[in-house]
């Protein structure tokens, strides 16, 4: 099992649960230092009641959580308590380098992770269940010209004080993007809101059957080999009392699209200009499956062609992906660990079968 968050977890839970045992026929390796995912590393002002919904892992409840405290912090302690409770035995920090195909008995991959001080561990895997999020991979749009003040995105961001003073770009039509909008208001930091498109308002409530209905139009691209979209592209973005009062006020009002960066600011696609001195780029993330090159999963596409269960990777047999395209969401990634467990404990049976009957 590669990566340890939501979905990690919760495919190391059941691959337990059919029978197998951590450190001794299975192992989970995440590169985080702490348990969290990727929630460990988001932002102070994310506040529990900012989160859109978490979804509780396998058998044991998140439970009651201040809504004031960082959803960093409550995710933190979920998941280092639910990895003690089911003795999941966590290996970190340890990132998985490689994972190539080898035709060793009953392995067919070899896993190569790097860890503390240098060391390295290889390990041979019948099956190997990549969870590995999209945390690491920001992705930041091409744009002509370069930009002379301070660029970062999603993932750097720390607190909006450290803005006080600058005239500040956000870029991004997602809902990490409106809530930097929408912080930088109220610390007082002069704002400007770029989105390529029109932001795409949802007028309708996000409920079971709007849910399934994205989750089947993702599926539809990866089964066909796609890269998934943007995840504002597939749900709209939510409005509530305070989106909506900001909107009303200016402050949630894009800009429109960025058409050139300049040394002191951007020209946007309406031929005006903008001096800005920081620009932070929310502008998603694409699946970290960097590891898995050199099983050349990748279509020309840059998505990875996914089986009608929507964990079995077509072009490796034994390889399952949890977390990725309909997956990505913390309820996507509790029901995908359950389904990914249960086809890499038959793969392994049939691989084992196939090896004794030679
Ligand atoms: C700002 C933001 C807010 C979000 N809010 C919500 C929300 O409110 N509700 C919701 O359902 N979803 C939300 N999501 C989506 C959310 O991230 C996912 O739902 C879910 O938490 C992702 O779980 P995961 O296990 O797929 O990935 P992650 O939580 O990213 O876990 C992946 C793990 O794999 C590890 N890893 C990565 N590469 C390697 C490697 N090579 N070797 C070993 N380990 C590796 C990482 O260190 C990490 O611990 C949000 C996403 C973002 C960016």
């Amino acid at each position: 099992m590669i990566g340890a968050g939501q979905a990690g977890l919760s495919a190391a839970y059941f691959l337990v649960r059919a029978g197998l045992t951590p450190g001794v026929d299975m192992e989970v390796l995440d590169a985080n230092p702490t348990p969290g995912g990727a929630w460990s590393h988001r932002w102070d002002a994310l506040t529990f009641d900012h989160v859109n919904g978490l979804h509780d892992l396998p058998d044991s409840a998140i439970g009651p959580a201040d809504p004031a405290e960082p959803a960093r912090e409550v995710v933190k302690r979920y998941y280092g308590r639910y990895e003690n409770e089911k003795s999941l035995k966590v290996q970190r920090p340890w990132r998985v380098r490689s994972v190539e195909t080898v035709d060793d008995g009953d392995a067919r991959f070899r896993v190569t992770a790097d860890g503390p001080d240098g060391a390295t561990r290889v390990y041979l895997a019948g099956a190997v269940v990549s969870g590995t999020g999209t945390w690491d991979r920001p992705y930041v749009p091409w744009y002509p010209g370069r930009f002379g003040g301070r660029q970062l995105t999603t993932r750097d961001f720390t607190t909006p004080t450290d803005f006080v003073g600058r005239r500040v770009l956000v870029v991004g039509g997602g809902i990490s993007a409106i809530q930097f909008v929408m912080l930088f208001d109220e610390s007082g930091v002069d704002t400007l809101w770029s989105t390529r498109t029109p932001p795409r308002w949802r007028d309708c409530p996000f409920d079971t059957n709007a849910g399934r209905e994205v989750e089947m139009r993702v599926a539809a691209r990866t089964r066909a080999g796609l890269r998934p979209r943007s995840v504002v592209a597939e749900t709209g973005l939510p409005t509530s009392p305070a989106v909506l009062d900001a909107i009303d006020r200016g402050v949630l009002v894009s800009r429109g699209p960025v058409r050139a960066l300049t040394d002191d600011g951007v020209d946007f696609a309406d031929g005006t200009h903008e001096r800005v001195d920081v620009i932070l780029w929310a502008t998603g993330f694409r699946a970290s499956l960097g590891h898995l090159a050199p099983l050349g999963i990748r279509e020309r596409t840059g998505g990875v062609l996914m089986a009608d269960d929507d964990v079995s990777v077509v072009k490796a047999p034994g390889l399952f992906l949890v977390g990725y395209g309909r997956s990505a969401s913390t309820l996507g990634a509790t029901r995908a660990g359950r389904r990914a467990a249960r086809e890499a404990m038959l793969a392994t049976e049939r691989r084992d079968r196939a090896i004794s009957s030679r």
